[in-house]
């Protein structure tokens, strides 16, 4: 007989396992559904996150940067290292360590909630009397029958048309978190986060990286000054970025990759790497899901087509996270699944699109959120700006790191924060008093007038507000 639940979830990705536990608080029954095995066929839950994305990225990311420090900057602090040695072997197993942990910290956590979690693929078979039929196929087969459904079933990576992922030669995120011996060249395609994250990781760890980006300007979502500032740090490293490239039709060998592109110019080159990341864009998972069975809604691309509430076509039917619309950003999964799970609760449930915060972990981080001039410009909204270096913060000097800025932009009338954006030491955690202030649409009077500790990073925020009036203290 099919098992009852209030709420069944597909996918335990960040939206999935997030939207099952605030259910299951709420006092729902919930199921949550998910077919991430690890290589030796055992559950692992957490999704792409958790897999080969946010987590074992960030692991490998410090890991290379300890790399880094320890050849190029612990001199400079009077530590005087001889021969230093990489164990590849080691690095990457603790990337799988942390991974497993996050993995098992899933499984706790389903267990203290109590969420019964099924390994395997979840479709949707029909709608019937209490709800939707829906058909687990895995380590156990089971039928289920849930009120509601949240898909949470994320994306994958898009492939070069022509060019299918190896993992060995051709890499997804997937391989690159896994290259078993530092390549001599590397070649990525795509200079957006992953493509840089990854770049960044190899490039500490001593391969020649060069990336090809279809788009003229480098990193166009981003506010430009940042973008340039970020360019100039990234060649200083050792990054070779091309913009503006029509990339031809790449061939493999035995050991190599070749690249035909077309540059900026319009001049034709060639690219000979041992391996290529291809970093073009992730594709929403729908497949084996039962979308044609009980015709749920897709749009032109792919993505599951839901409202401003993340409800799709169907009734009691909800999708969040990669398979929708929006950034593909886990903090934004995990927000519309917590929306979703309240909604569903009778509760009201809020996700603001425009406080979502967006960080690149490369050295420098780079992290935004809200508007850049760009868009402010193209709005012909009135506004006003005020930026500070770290060069001028203390502690960025105390630390050894002054690359960087803070740029905060603010109504010219109100004052409101309308964006901020942050390149340097820790963005990725200064980011979140920005996201704050401008969640309580708050001034940059306001920031300018905390006190903020002395002497940290957080200082660089105080004055950039400060400068948005043009009264900096330390500048
Ligand atoms: P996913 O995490 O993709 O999870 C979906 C789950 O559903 C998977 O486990 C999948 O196996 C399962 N599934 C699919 N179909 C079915 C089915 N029919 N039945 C059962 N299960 C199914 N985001 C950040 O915010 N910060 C970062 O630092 C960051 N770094 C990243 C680094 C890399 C290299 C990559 C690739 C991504 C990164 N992201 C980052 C993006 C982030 O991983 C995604 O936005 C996030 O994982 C989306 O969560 P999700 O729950 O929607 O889907």
């Amino acid at each position: 007989m099919a098992k009852q639940f209030d709420v069944v979830v597909i996918g335990a990705g960040p939206g999935g396992y997030i939207a099952a536990i605030r259910a299951a608080q709420l006092g729902q029954s919930v199921a949550c559904i998910d077919a991430w095995s690890t290589v030796d066929g055992k559950p692992a839950p957490g999704g792409t996150c958790t897999n080969v994305g946010c987590i074992p990225s960030k692991a490998l990311l410090q890991s290379s940067e300890h790399y880094e420090q320890a050849n190029h900057h612990f001199a400079e602090h009077g530590i005087e290292i001889k021969g230093v040695e990489l164990k590849l072997d080691t690095l990457v197993g603790r990337k799988d360590t942390v991974v497993k942990q996050n993995n098992d910290g899933i499984l706790y956590l389903f267990k203290k909630n109590k969420i019964t979690y099924f390994h395997g693929t979840g479709s949707f078979l029909a709608h019937v009397d209490g709800g939707w039929s829906i058909k687990v196929s895995g380590t156990v087969d089971e039928d289920l029958v849930a009120k509601h459904v949240i898909v949470a079933t994320g994306s994958s990576p898009r492939a070069l048309p022509g060019l299918p992922f190896d993992e060995t030669q051709i890499l997804s995120n997937d391989g690159a978190l896994r290259i078993p011996a530092v390549p001599k060249k590397l070649g990525v395609i795509g200079a957006g986060v992953i493509g840089l994250e990854l770049g960044s990781v190899w490039r500490r760890l001593g391969a020649e990286v060069t990336i090809l980006e279809a788009m003229p300007e480098f990193l166009a979502v981003a506010d430009q000054q940042v973008a340039k500032e970020a360019q100039k740090a990234f060649a200083k490293q050792g990054l070779a970025i091309h913009t503006g490239v029509k990339i031809g039709e790449v061939k493999t060998a035995a050991k190599s990759v070749t690249v035909p592109y077309t540059d900026a110019s319009g001049a034709e080159q060639k690219l000979v790497v041992d391996r290529l990341i291809v970093s073009i864009g992730r594709v929403p998972n729908v497949s084996g899901l039962g979308v044609d069975t009980v015709g749920l809604k897709l749009d032109e691309r792919g993505f599951i087509v839901v409202d401003d509430d993340c409800r799709t076509n169907l009734p009691n039917v909800w999708a969040v996270g990669d398979v929708v619309r929006g950034p593909m950003l886990a903090h934004k999964a995990e927000e519309e699944g917590v929306a979703v799970a309240e909604r569903i609760a009778g509760q009201h449930g809020h996700v603001n699109f425009g406080t979502i915060p967006f960080v690149i972990y490369t050295s420098p981080e780079i992290a935004w959120v809200g508007k850049n001039e760009q868009q402010l410009k193209t709005e012909g909204r009135d506004y006003k700006a005020g930026s500070f270096p770290f060069m001028a913060n203390g502690r960025a000097r105390a630390l050894g790191d002054t690359t960087g800025f803070v740029k905060i932009l603010a109504d010219a009338k109100t004052d409101e924060v309308l964006g901020v954006h942050i390149i340097g030491p820790q963005a990725s955690e200064l980011i979140s008093e920005a996201v704050t202030i401008m969640e309580f649409r708050g001034a940059a009077e306001d920031i300018a007038r905390i006190c903020h500790a002395h002497p940290t990073l957080s200082e660089a925020m105080k004055e950039a507000a400060l400068a948005v009036d043009k009264r900096t203290l330390n500048f």
